[in-house]
């Protein structure tokens, strides 16, 4: 009885043949590009061996940065002399780098843009992750023009991947527990955009879209994404495709069934002390975390696009000069709906299918389609809001091809 069950198990959960994206179909041709493209084949090259926190590899991508962040001219902390914070326990340094407000003057607030740049090492090289984002700092430092009232730094944050995440030797966690002099406190900081994962490409309807998480629980910082979402992004050649900057909010992510709120990037510091704060992502493909993320995988034009945009979120938010509230709990339920119903209606239709759907998920995504078809997204219940977070679940993980979660 057991063998038929799981044999109806098996033959349900076959996978339906829908082609992922090939990245090597995607056309480079800006200069912005190509040179994104040369910052991630370093980083993510051999030689570099994966950048794992404490080896020679990760020293040498902190030497990358600290000649890229040279060349782009941000200044270095004096309090710090120089680019670097050494982290505990010789994992190495963060980077950072400061391009100081034009009309300086003594109520400037900050604007921090971080990365993590450190990967797992071995075999594993890290391309979409983190190398990606790193490439977008760089190039986001080097042709942005100072802001007139908020100083920005660049972050480039060390040890952000197992065993450091969620713990004290995190980068990130380092920085907000031992803040350079010249920020003074986070209170000064406006808001933080945190990159991770940026390049990354796997099923075409999400072949253009960024994910944008966080900025909800800030309803100042959530009007200046709206607004800059909802411009076009232009690509930077003809022969390439606009951006999508899709918000999400920031628990249909780290909502996980049976565990509860896991954090994955280094926004998490920041939120933990209530600084306004926006995770960009273009989220986990099935090369996450494998010897398979390497550089040739990644979308380097909407990765240019995506510098272009963040200049112009940067200078939106420049406009803000009362600090942001912020509501660690806050959730835009309706926008939500508004980003995963049009997702998981493509994704439950037979030609658009994700790759790695099985006859089990697409069932699946077929009852939950026609529950999102009749909710009504003003007044959710929390039943609804539990859901929608395990809708969402299902899809990113269908998304990184752990199919798995196809049984909850
Ligand atoms: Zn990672």
């Amino acid at each position: 009885m057991l063998g038929t069950v799981l044999c109806l198990f098996v033959t349900a959960a076959a996978p339906i043949s829908t082609m992922p994206v090939d990245p090597h179909s995607l056309p480079i041709t800006s200069d912005l590009a190509k040179t994104l493209r040369g910052h991630v084949e370093y980083l993510a090259g051999p030689k570099l061996q994966g950048r794992k926190p404490g080896t020679a590899g990760n020293r040498e991508a902190a030497a990358y940065l600290e000649t890229q962040f040279h060349a782009a001219g941000l200044q270095p902390l004096a309090s710090l002399g120089g680019y670097r914070q050494p982290l505990a326990e010789d994992l190495g340094d963060n980077l950072l780098g400061m391009r100081p407000a034009s009309e300086s003057g003594p109520t400037d607030g900050w604007l921090i843009v971080g990365a993590h740049y450190d990967h797992l090492g071995g075999s594993y090289l890290g391309a979409d992750d983190n190398a990606s984002a790193a490439a977008i700092l760089i190039e986001t430092a080097r042709s942005l023009p100072p802001l007139q009232h908020h100083h920005i730094l660049f972050a480039a944050f060390n040890a952000e991947e197992p065993p450091y995440i969620r713990t004290p030797q995190m980068g990130s966690q380092y920085f907000t527990d031992h803040l350079p002099s010249e920020i003074g406190s986070l209170a000064n900081v406006q808001a933080v955009v945190i990159m991770d994962l940026m390049g990354g490409v796997h099923w075409e309807p999400l072949k253009e879209t960024i994910f944008a998480a966080g900025a909800e629980k800030s309803p100042g910082l959530y009007r200046r994404l709206k607004e800059a979402a909802s411009r076009e992004a232009k690509p930077l050649t003809p022969d390439a495709s606009p951006l999508t900057i899709l918000p999400v909010g920031l628990h249909l992510i780290e909502q996980i069934p049976f565990i509860g709120q896991v954090a994955f990037s280094d926004y998490d510091a920041f939120r933990n002390r209530a600084v306004p704060f926006l995770l960009l992502s273009s989220g986990r493909t099935p090369r996450y975390h494998q010897p398979t993320d390497l550089p040739d995988t990644l979308h380097y034009e909407r990765m240019a696009v995506t510098v272009e945009w963040l200049q112009h979120l940067l200078r939106a938010v420049e406009e803000d000069r009362e600090p942001y509230r912020f509501e660690a709990d806050r959730v835009e339920f309706a926008d939500d709906v508004a980003s995963v119903r049009p997702l998981v209606a493509r994704a439950a239709t037979e030609e658009t299918t994700i790759p790695g759907t099985s006859f089990l998920s697409l069932w699946k995504l077929r009852r939950d389609r026609q529950w999102l078809e009749g909710l009504d997204p003003t007044a959710p219940t929390p039943n609804d809001v539990t859901r929608l977070e395990r809708v969402s679940i299902r899809l990113q993980c269908l998304l990184a091809d752990f199919t798995g979660c196809f049984l909850m």
